[in-house]
């Protein structure tokens, strides 16, 4: 009999983290795409506004652009000034009629709203109000001053930035290309739904779920999606799978097979086409997963190994795929801090590995948690809302800050 072979030792999260960025190159091309599809695509160069935003001191209110010097007496209209519209300078011992976004007229120095004036008989303008200096006057520059930096290369597009971006003028962004990802689920148990029915199922056999989370969370990374299906426990048809695989994919995405018993076998084939580490990882859930190169005649395809358990799968996307498919694309600064927030639950045996909890935010503000921990429970995360990030050895008592990952900052 054969002693199984060490095992080696588990490697903190950080590390390996830091160790997976630093293999996250080449960066991928540069692109133009327009700034309507832009959504979740990473910039590739600073912004930099031509332009005062607004370009022009504007009215925030409908109503009376006015010389404070004037008040108080009822005054004239002397011009009427719509947005969009240029206007001429305020006549002194006038009004000019004004409406939101319009330009306020050189001279005047505060604007009334319409609902603090008082129109007369005969076209005079009574104000009623006080008006302080620059009330209602929205500053040229005061969103963003011409030739500052408005997005920085490195960050991740989202609505509110395809807006700034409009406001300064850029109908085409420059982003990152889309990452090519090929997505291979390994093992003879695995069938799909829809092929066969819940009734029909053979003993053994489950339904294939990481295909179907780990596809939609790739796609919400904004990539570029080839869903190979499944690849049998077999060494000779991983090989060939992971050869085809290896064309035309930045990388490749597999879970399960990256354990060391027979049935894995994952590493020996990746080692068969480039080279492969496998990583025990000090996390739970999810402390098996592999990195390697399948070498190309010009460079290489990445390929991560995610265990098979779906939580694991689940949670080392989140907290380690995500980030690598974002670095790919020259993203920076895509770790979510986490919030402080309040156990309402104790965790009075914790686990040596660091441990991210399957948690929900409370009416209260507080934290509850999830029953059943279980790699394999991915009920858990559909329930949870955020995971807790638990130290290796920490117990909790119930009301401890914790750090809390909202699940909405991963997606
Ligand atoms: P493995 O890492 O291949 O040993 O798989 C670990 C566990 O995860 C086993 O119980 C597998 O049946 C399960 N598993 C592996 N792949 C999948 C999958 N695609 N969907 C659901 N469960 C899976
Ligand atoms: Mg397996």
């Amino acid at each position: 009999m054969s002693t199984p072979p060490a095992r080696p030792p588990l490697r903190p999260l950080d590390e390996a983290l830091q160790d997976l960025l630093a293999r996250a190159e080449p960066a991928l091309p540069e692109e133009s795409v327009s700034t309507f599809d832009a959504d979740g695509r990473v910039l590739t160069q600073n912004l930099r506004s031509p332009l005062d935003v607004p370009g022009h001191d504007n009215s925030s209110m409908d109503g009376y652009a006015l010389r404070l010097a004037d008040l108080p007496a009822d005054l004239p209209v002397s011009q009427r000034i719509a947005a969009g519209s240029a206007a001429a300078p305020l006549q002194p011992g006038s009004v000019a009629r004004i409406f939101t976004g319009a330009p306020v007229p050189a001279g005047a120095d505060a604007i009334v709203m319409q609902e603090d004036a008082l129109v007369l008989e005969g076209g005079r303008v009574q104000i009623k109000a006080s008006p302080t200096a620059g009330q209602w006057i929205r500053q040229r520059g005061e969103d963003v001053a011409r030739g500052a930096v408005v997005l920085r290369r490195g960050q991740r597009l989202s609505p509110a930035e395809l807006g700034l971006a409009a406001s300064i003028g850029f109908d085409q962004l420059p982003v990152a290309r889309r990452v090519r990802v090929a997505l291979l689920s390994t093992g003879d148990e695995l069938v799909m739904p829809g092929q066969v029915a819940p009734e029909a199922m053979p003993p053994g056999a489950i339904y294939n779920s990481n295909r179907f989370f780990l596809r939609s969370l790739l796609l919400r990374l904004g990539c570029e999606v080839s869903d190979l299906g499944i690849v049998p426990d077999d060494r000779q048809a991983t090989v060939q799978a992971l050869g085809q695989a290896a064309q035309a994919h930045d990388l490749i995405l597999t879970s399960g097979g990256v354990s060391v018993g027979e049935e894995d076998h994952i590493k020996p084939a990746v080692q068969a086409l480039g080279e492969l580490q496998l990583w025990q990882i000090a996390i739970k859930p999810g402390k098996p997963f592999a990195y390697g190169r399948i070498h190309q005649d010009q460079g290489h395809t990445h390929f991560i190994g995610l265990p098979g358990n779906p939580v694991s799968s689940f949670v080392t996307f989140l907290l380690l795929v995500r980030p690598f498919v974002l670095r790919l694309q020259g993203g920076q600064g895509h770790r979510p801090a986490p919030l402080k927030l309040p156990a309402h639950f104790d965790w009075p045996k914790p686990d040596k590995r660091r441990e991210f909890l399957r948690v929900r935010r409370n009416t209260e503000g507080g934290l509850d948690l999830f029953a059943n921990q279980s790699s394999g429970v991915l009920t858990s995360a559909v329930w949870a809302d955020g995971l807790l990030d638990v130290a290796p050895g920490q117990r909790i008592a119930r009301g401890d800050l914790l750090p809390f990952i909202p699940l909405s900052e991963l997606l």
